[in-house]
């Protein structure tokens, strides 16, 4: 109980720990009595409740009613669910009243603007994020508290702050996992809060409010922006570039508070700046929790490698990046009980949050020229003297491009420039991302595109392209690779000579400009390479147009197309008359495929249109099954894939009601990971799924799926025998005991937190089709499937496919000569094992094609 001392004794001007008296610009600050507290504006004290997304917002606009002068609101966008998303950047009047010169200046000052700044000094910008997690949801409340504070407190700390220094506020980053779990938690609760750790109000059902609407997770997709959230959350973070970013979060319910410094690993690129100052913020933070005699703890578990969260990708943009952790998380509610008997409270837990923010901002506001002097000196030195071995990279345009395109978005929403080399030349010396050797020559062609060094986002570049990350540390959190060149599976060469743009555009014209309206082809082609064609061919398939598939590859008026390609004949599309041509045209332009129209289906090489090696594909009726027990990322992913990506229908199914499906009614079921499989599929459900399969449905399993399937009647996948089990019983060797305090290191060698290997495809079989140019799988599981004897091992690794990122020693021993994709028939149906997530966190962009040919191509 002792907690309850600091509850009743702490108010926000008592937690200036380390107050010191400020006689700077306080002239400009305006009286405390302007603004409402949040109490007198929410009617509840802060803690006694949640508050929901737009109480929160609501909050803010009453302040700036109150305080013109001193915030302004900045809208930036709406959340899937409708819900608004917006900062605020407060400050002093005098920065208030020239802000948006004070964001143009910081801009032009590192390069990401033209022209010179105005003035010769800068505010530092701090930009806290609130509630990234939505069912950490502390965070918001303590949000009101830290803006109500800044701007009405006569504390020195706060005057100190908002007289030096800009700070915008994200008061909630992901309103729909918010208000998920604050509507729940208010439908949960009683008159009192009820604190045994097993009432239902500190049980969250599945899915939880940790996710984003798709269910993503908001904090591993600051760099791929693959969520609506994040896309324009990151536009606007791109405007501001702060030198700051705090992100705050909870964590378990019986964890005390996190700060920074970080845990080891770092990226080796953090710079001796950005080291010394996660040291520099927990010496200002420890100073708040000691006064208080709160716990806490540094240096442990959140590392700074993995370079899509929230403290990760503001560091390789140049800021000071942290992670702050309360306990408590989805699970605290308003108060729980402790192991050891204390109640935790979600006072105490805002309470923590306001003392790291304001902590973090006072350290800030004692140096503001030396952080902007160092985030300058960042900068000059990225477009100067640019780390990493490569000073630019080439990627071919004979790739596909779809593919090209998509990475080329990915650059531009991290406002990391490139261009086109303009002119045919060699270049000597290229490492190679496909064979991972260095060339003698590297032959340019004028549309490569050349991406130079020697930039403000050059630490990011170099980053997101390396071919292996540097790991100082083996028991990372998270992936340890993402390399850039294999999740699109382009050609790519990394040169160590400078290299820059000769040109903006492309020297050469689209072939699409050459359609034709006037023509009435025999038909219309679309190679199958990348997400536009699957796009193309989800669209014509809703609008019931009928799209035959080739088997093999044909050339046909001097082209080449290879295995997959889609052919749209006039022929078998007759009722649609005279708009056939418009609505072919059409969904080529929605979706940027690559359309070409032909005057006959009579090939040069392989199988005539009208031949069986060209088969017709059918809209498949999609369901993928969810619920408790499937990390909710791994079916959402699944969910944003058909919904926003494809715009193609998918039921959801819950796995507890999986005994009540129509199977008539189905086409293709997808499994993705899940642990409650041995209750959901039990021996009734799991046989009528045969015998659907049986009948023509296609079941595609993905990672614990296929591994719950392996060995069960049927199937024919199966787990190799593990063999280390008898290795560990030879010789007698100590060196082999293993120490108590390494027992974390002995753990990893068993792990795979997520790597790159080059999988070996069979690009004739339809899950292969498009592949050609190699796939590279980001490899978490290491299932040890076997071969299949009677299927097909459309995918599989042999003994040297590693290519970059952390794989323990017995995990990689482990996935020699394994199985990672297969397809086996099961009566006129077919069963698709995929042992890795292609759809991961929704990055990994070639995986969208392999998805594609499970849902569209197998089977037909
Ligand atoms: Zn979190």
């Amino acid at each position: 109980m002792k907690h309850f001392l600091l509850l009743a004794g702490l108010t926000v001007a008592s937690l200036s720990a380390s107050a010191q008296s400020t006689s700077s610009s306080s002239t400009s600050l305006s009286p405390s009595a302007a603004i409402d507290s949040p109490a007198k504006f929410l009617g509840y004290q802060i803690g006694e409740r949640f508050t929901p997304h737009h109480r929160v917002l609501a909050y803010a606009e009453q302040v700036a009613r109150q305080l013109p002068s001193r915030i302004k609101l900045i809208p930036y966008g709406t959340s899937y669910e409708g819900r608004q998303l917006m900062v605020v950047a407060i400050g002093s009047e005098a920065n208030m009243s020239r802000l948006e010169e004070i964001r143009t200046n910081n801009l032009k000052r590192i390069g990401l603007m033209d022209g010179t700044p105005t003035a010769s000094s800068q505010p530092p910008i701090a930009w806290l994020s609130y509630n990234v997690h939505g069912n950490e949801a502390v965070s918001s409340e303590a949000f009101m508290d830290v803006l109500y504070h800044l701007l009405s407190s006569s504390d020195a700390v706060a005057k100190k702050i908002m007289s030096t220094t800009v700070v915008i506020l994200d008061p909630g980053l992901n309103p729909d996992g918010h208000d998920r779990y604050v509507n729940w938690y208010n439908q949960m609760q009683g008159r009192v809060a009820d604190p045994i750790p097993s009432a239902r109000e500190h049980n969250e059902p599945w899915p939880g409010g940790r996710y984003t609407h798709y269910l993503f997770d908001p904090n591993r997709d600051w760099a791929w922006q693959t969520q609506e959230i994040t896309q324009q959350r990151m536009a606007l973070y791109q405007q501001w570039m702060p030198q700051l970013h705090g992100d705050f979060h909870e964590m378990g319910v019986e964890s005390p508070y996190y700060f920074a410094p970080s845990a080891k690993p770092y990226h080796e690129d953090v710079t001796p700046f950005q080291r010394q100052f996660q040291q520099t913020i927990g010496q200002y933070c420890s100073r708040y929790f000691d006064k208080n005699g709160w716990l806490y703890y540094t240096r442990e578990r959140f590392d700074l490698f993995y370079p899509s969260y929230g403290d990760t990708y503001p560091t390789y943009n140049g800021a000071i990046g942290m992670t702050f952790e309360q306990g408590g998380s989805g699970r605290a509610g308003l108060a729980i009980e402790k192991a050891d008997g204390d109640t935790l409270t979600l006072r105490q837990r805002i309470d923590h949050h306001f003392a790291s923010s304001i902590a973090t901002l006072e350290s800030v506001a004692d140096r503001p020229t030396e952080i902007v002097k160092e985030f300058g000196q960042f900068f000059d030195k990225s477009r100067n003297t640019p780390i990493g071995a490569y000073k630019s990279y080439v990627i071919k345009s004979s790739g596909d491009a779809g593919r090209i395109k998509a990475l080329q978005q990915l650059l531009e929403r991290n406002k990391i420039s490139y261009g086109y080399a303009g002119k045919a030349q060699n270049v000597a010396g290229g490492f190679n991302y496909t064979t991972q050797k260095t060339d003698k020559t590297v032959a340019i062609t004028a549309d490569d595109i050349v991406i130079s060094a020697y930039q403000p986002k050059s630490t990011l570049l170099k980053i997101l392209f390396e071919q292996n990350s540097k790991l100082e540390d083996s028991a990372t959190y998270d992936i340890t690779a993402w390399s850039l060149p294999y999740a699109f599976g382009l050609q790519t060469y990394g040169l160590t000579t400078r290299l820059n743009p000769g040109s903006t555009q492309l020297a050469t014209a689209t072939p699409a400009a050459a359609v034709n309206p006037q023509t009435r082809p025999y038909a219309y082609v679309v190679k199958w390479q990348s997400l536009p064609a699957v796009q193309m061919l989800a669209g014509l398939l809703k609008q019931k147009i009928r799209v035959r598939a080739a088997e093999k590859p044909f050339e046909l008026e001097n082209k080449t197309y290879p295995s997959g390609t889609l052919i749209v004949t006039r022929a078998g599309n007759e009722r649609f008359g005279d708009r056939f041509d418009a609505l072919v045209r059409a969904e080529a332009t929605r979706t940027g495929a690559d359309l070409t129209p032909v005057q006959t289906g009579f090939v040069t090489t392989g199988s005539d249109f009208g031949s069986d090696f060209v088969s017709g594909l059918k809209a498949p009726r999609v369901a993928v099954v969810v619920g408790e027990g499937t990390p909710p990322p791994s079916a959402g992913e699944v969910w944003h894939y058909f919904d926003q990506e494809l715009q193609y229908p998918i039921t959801l199914v819950d796995g507890n009601t999986l005994g009540n499906v129509q199977w008539n009614k189905l086409d293709v079921l997808i499994l993705p990971t899940n642990y409650n499989y041995s209750r959901f599929l039990n021996e009734k459900t799991l046989n009528a799924i045969k015998e659907w399969v049986r009948a023509g449905g296609k079941l595609i399993a993905m990672e614990r799926a296929a591994s719950f399937l392996a060995g069960k009647d049927g199937f024919e996948l199966k787990e190799k025998e593990d063999k280390s089990a008898d290795k560990s019983k030879k010789g007698d060797n100590t060196d082999t005991l293993k120490r108590y305090i390494d027992r974390e290191r002995t753990a990893v060698s068993d792990d795979i937190p997520g790597s790159i290997y080059r999988v070996n495809i069979d690009t004739s079989h339809p899950l292969g089709f498009g592949l050609s140019g190699g796939y590279y799988s980001l490899v978490q599981n290491a299932f040890n499937f076997d071969y299949l004897k009677e299927g097909w091992n459309v995918g599989y690794l042999k003994t040297d496919n590693y290519v970059a990122g952390f794989s323990g020693k017995n995990a990689k021993e482990k996935l020699k000569n394994t199985l990672v994709m297969g397809v086996q028939s099961l009566g006129r149906g077919s069963v698709v094992y995929l042992a890795d997530d292609p759809l991961f966190r929704g990055f990994w962009y070639n995986g969208k094609l392999l998805f594609a040919n499970a849902v569209f191509m197998v089977g037909n």
